[in-house]
């Protein structure tokens, strides 16, 4: 529950070795089989009047520790933003959070019971948690956007051979 925790570090170790297959380290693949879904087919969750409602079910194996941590990230997004999280009740597209076999999320809206994985051991960080959500809301990660070449450095120096 550290909030300093390294969302990237918490991300790379949880995901080191799971068999789920993945994008970008922790995006899963679109069922659509693009790459960019969005600039596609859009991937946006639609706006009624001023807020956005993205309905949300919590699978009920966490603790009462772990569902508080979770609910504090969906909050945080509420306040600063036009979303707004709404238990699902009858809606048929949906955020599912579960404990999968590691911290990913598919990119933006996708249509039906959409998985968000956050593993139980491994996963459960305020700042893990909002970085798989703004993933299901449709954001990429930052070095991935087309203008990304202003703001950062490749140093392929740094690169691990392979
Ligand atoms: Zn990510």
């Amino acid at each position: 529950t550290d909030e300093n925790t390294d969302p990237t570090e918490v991300i790379s170790k949880a995901n080191a070795d799971i068999k789920t297959p993945l994008i970008f380290g922790d995006i899963a693949p679109s069922r659509k089989r693009n790459a960019v879904p969005c600039t596609a087919t859009g991937c946006k969750w639609p706006k009624s009047g001023s807020y956005v409602y993205i309905p949300i079910y919590i699978a009920n194996h966490y603790s009462g520790a772990e569902l508080s941590i979770i609910l504090r990230a969906l909050l945080s997004f509420e306040r600063s933003t036009c979303i707004r999280f709404v238990w699902r009740r009858t809606q048929s597209s949906y955020l599912y959070f579960y404990s999968g076999s590691g911290c990913w999320s598919y990119l933006g809206r996708q249509g039906g019971r959409q998985p968000v994985s956050l593993r139980k051991n491994g996963c459960i960080f305020q700042s893990t948690v909002e970085h798989e959500i703004n993933h299901a809301l449709g954001f990429h990660h930052e070095q991935v956007r087309s203008d990304r070449d202003n703001y950062v450095q490749i140093l392929t120096q740094n690169i691990k051979p392979g």
